[in-house]
């Protein structure tokens, strides 16, 4: 290969709970992988964020935090537990919700695979939740100013779902574009048929977008139809486009049905910023004890290099993205798992099994 190896400027936010083990147990799994494929070692840049951020900065997520983000390729981003936080830093917007909101990262893309093994519901479930992270239900008090959330009498609370043509065209693009590398089938969820403005405007904007897309299959399905079709044959779908708060309740449920959701990865994503998020919350009823499993930020940071590989046109991070996923599965299936899974192995010794498959040793 005559392009030279490309090196990586990538944050690390450890977060609180469990994030001081599983993001650095991550991180060496990511720096094995680029090592094994020939490719530079990550500039990796540790900023502060979440509890120990508001102890040393006066700030869950500070401000310099988010100026050094702007300058990095990409970022793993551990766990939070902003319900813990003492006031005012729990009624603000969360660390994770501020920088999805601060790099306008769009799309969330959350994968349901089994592992192999073990007690899945539905363990040949192979699908990609593609959820859109700025809108909908969950649309933020602070850009759509009083249309949000508001109590217009203290008896009386109003949630309103934001639905914007832009929006909803650019989350349908990146799971039609996602389709295309995979198994070519997307399924638009909605409720068009009660909330015909809102979900209308979703379901018709998507089925547009379709038609760019000739060669994937589309077809559409009422979020709480999708819910008894994901129960009985999740082996079905492929990758699922939803708005904000059905595509938060779709994933979890996938996520569980395919292994656990302690397993499943994300990443929030805009056309030229990346993060890598597990799906799962920062288990401070374990955190501290080596207990916690690592397999969710792996995956999370091997989609991270997926990422860069396909926005820089690097074959090497490709291959790193692949091997990522790979040394994950074979401990697995060489039976080494945390105790969730049923097995013994520590944080760092999962951790450590997983480099040693990735190294290839
Ligand atoms: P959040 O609101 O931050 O998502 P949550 O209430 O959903 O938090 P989690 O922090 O995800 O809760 O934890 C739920 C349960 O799953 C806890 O018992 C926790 O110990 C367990 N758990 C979560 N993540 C992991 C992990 N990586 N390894 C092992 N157990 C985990
Ligand atoms: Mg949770």
């Amino acid at each position: 290969n005559p392009v030279p190896p490309r090196s990586y400027r990538l944050g690390v936010m450890l977060g609180d709970g469990i994030g001081p083990e599983i993001v650095p147990a991550a991180v060496r799994v990511v720096d094995a992988a680029l090592a094994a494929v020939g490719s530079a070692s990550a500039d990796w840049q540790e900023l502060p964020l979440g509890a120990s951020a508001i102890e040393q900065h006066g700030s869950a997520i500070p401000p310099a935090t988010l100026e050094a983000l702007a300058g990095l390729d990409g970022w793993l981003l551990g766990p939070h537990d902003s319900a813990a936080y003492p006031e005012p830093f729990r009624s603000q917007l969360n660390p994770s919700g501020a920088i999805r909101k601060h790099f306008d990262l769009y799309a969330n893309v959350r994968p349901a695979r089994g592992l192999g093994g073990g007690t899945a519901i539905a363990p040949d479930t192979d699908l990609v939740v593609v959820r859109e992270n700025t809108e909908g239900f969950y649309a933020d008090r602070n850009t759509h100013a009083g249309t949000g959330e508001y109590m217009p009498t203290p008896d009386v609370a109003v949630c309103m779902g934001v639905f914007t043509r832009p929006a909803v065209e650019r989350i349908a693009r990146a799971a039609f574009e996602l389709a295309r590398r995979r198994r070519r089938r997307v399924t638009i969820v909605h409720k068009a048929n009660v909330l015909q403005l809102s979900s209308g405007l979703f379901k018709r904007v998507c089925l547009e977008v379709a038609e760019g897309y000739p060669d994937v299959a589309v077809d559409d399905v009422h979020i709480d139809a999708m819910t008894v079709h994901l129960l009985r044959r999740a082996h079905d779908f492929d990758v699922v486009v939803a708005e904000n708060m059905f595509g938060d309740i779709l994933s979890d449920l996938a996520g569980e049905l395919a292994g656990s959701l302690g397993i499943a990865p994300s990443v929030n994503a805009s056309d030229d910023r990346c993060m890598a998020q597990a799906a799962h919350g920062s288990a401070p009823d374990i955190a501290g004890r080596g207990l916690a499993n690592p397999v969710a930020m792996i995956l999370s940071a091997g989609m991270l290099l997926d990422w860069l590989g396909r926005r820089h046109g690097d074959e090497r991070a490709l291959d790193a993205a692949a091997r990522v996923e790979e040394g994950v599965r074979a401990a697995v299936s060489d039976g080494v798992c945390t105790r969730d899974l049923g097995g013994t192995a520590s944080t760092g010794e999962f951790a450590a099994a997983v480099v040693d498959r990735v190294a290839g040793r």
